[in-house]
């Protein structure tokens, strides 16, 4: 049976860091399709255009046919695992460090064999599963057998919640506890049991924000942090920057305009200053504290999030300057994960459709609500993605990104939706 997450003993202050050991990362560059798609929780393989064949594992051309007509196709992952064993030997130092460790192939329906992890709830073989791509702490793609029936989360198998980054028994900073997105961050956090909420607040003399309502929450603490000041930033970082495992960054500027329906561009700047400056200023002061204590298991930090905005993959111009500061945004994050991917970090980013705020009044149904975009925020962390694409919008757009970039930005430029 799969053992629930207990609390971690803390660090021994004196004992020194320890370089993190990642899984070997080193893949073909066929071979990242694979991780493309479970950046986005997807599984995919190869598919033959000429033949059909599914091939696995990913090569130049067609086993069947030799043709180099490859695409990426998406599968339910359904098959039999025909055979398992415990590794209990490993070159690698990571699977030396986290032995024994549970694998077996899995006969696809599809007509392929895989190697994949078995989770801890599947029983022995053989027996039907369904194989998951999952993004592992160096952030390449790994196969999960998992039941077949039925929804099974990663953090229940002591070994493959390491693939996750759950914030039960976490403790995470949540920039900006003012909006009602950060509000509803705040609950969902605090409803997946995170150990400790710190909850930013800017300009705390304004009373009417709702962050006092938080205060009733167990296991949070309201402290002052206004991203566009660089020295607020860095005092908080000194003071609790040691301790975050999760930060999620819910700071967001955002004003409905066009780039010719207003004169100057104070409000662009304060956009940029936000969305931009703000990640910058955080990624600054807290990113070398989270990858100096990714080494430290499970009291480590884990993940940073990112709440972007559809309008970042291509600018929707009627909020053109808000598109902007949100894809400089999405720039800096690909950066970022870069930089803290070496640790074993993880960035994920969300790119929601439109709010339902004050700012997207404008746009029509259907808008997310600050709870659904909270609720997909700890889904995501409690999986194994990148990526999150919250909502029917987002879904839409993303789909017609992927199809026809060019198309999509004529699409939008033309006023449709
Ligand atoms: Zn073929």
């Amino acid at each position: 049976m799969p053992k629930t997450a207990k609390q971690p003993q803390p660090k021994n202050p004196i004992l020194p860091t320890r370089q993190p050991t990642l899984p070997p990362a080193a893949r073909s560059r066929v071979a990242l399709g694979l991780t493309a798609a479970a950046a986005r929780g997807r599984l995919a393989l190869q598919v033959c255009l000429d033949c059909g064949a599914v091939q696995y594992p990913p090569r130049e051309v067609c086993r069947a046919c030799l043709s180099h007509r490859l695409v990426w196709g998406p599968q339910d992952g359904r098959g039999e695992l025909t055979t398992e064993t415990v590794l209990r030997n490993a070159q690698e130092l990571f699977f030396r460090e986290r032995l024994p460790w549970r694998v077996g192939i899995v006969r696809l329906d599809a007509g392929v064999n895989v190697v994949a992890y078995i989770h801890a709830s599947v029983g022995p073989a053989q027996c039907r599963v369904r194989v998951e791509a999952a993004l592992d702490r160096a952030g390449q793609a790994a196969l999960v057998a998992v039941p077949e029936q039925g929804r099974h989360s990663l953090s229940e198998d002591p070994q493959l919640r390491e693939m996750t980054c759950d914030p039960r028994l976490r403790k995470a900073l949540v920039t900006d506890g003012k909006s009602a997105l950060g509000q509803a961050v705040v609950r969902a956090l605090a409803a997946a049991g995170a150990d400790l909420i710190w909850i930013g607040e800017a300009e705390p003399w304004k009373k009417d924000s709702g962050v006092a309502a938080l205060r009733e929450l167990p296991r949070a603490a309201i402290v002052p942090l206004d991203v566009t000041d660089g020295r607020s930033v860095r005092n908080l970082a000194g003071e609790i920057g040691g301790k975050v495992d999760i930060v999620v960054n819910t700071a967001d500027f955002h004003r409905t305009f066009s780039i010719t329906s207003r004169r100057g561009v104070e409000t662009a700047q304060r956009e940029m200053d936000v969305n931009y400056f703000g990640l910058l200023r955080l990624a600054q002061e807290f990113a070398p504290a989270l990858k100096s204590r990714a080494a430290d298991g499970a009291t480590g930090a884990t993940a940073w999030v990112n709440v972007l905005s559809i309008f970042a993959l291509s600018n929707y111009p009627p909020h053109g300057t808000y598109s902007a500061s949100k894809a400089a945004a999405f720039s800096l994050s690909q950066a970022l994960r870069a930089e803290l991917r070496p640790a074993g970090v993880r960035v994920i980013n969300l790119f929601p459709g439109p709010i339902d705020d004050e700012w997207d009044q404008l746009e029509r149904p259907p808008k997310l609500s600050p709870a659904a975009v909270a609720t997909a925020i700890v889904e995501a962390l409690k999986g194994s993605v990148e990526d999150v694409y919250p909502g029917d919008v987002a879904k839409d757009w993303l789909a017609r990104h992927l199809d026809n970039p060019k198309a999509l930005e004529h699409e939008l430029g033309e006023g449709g939706q």
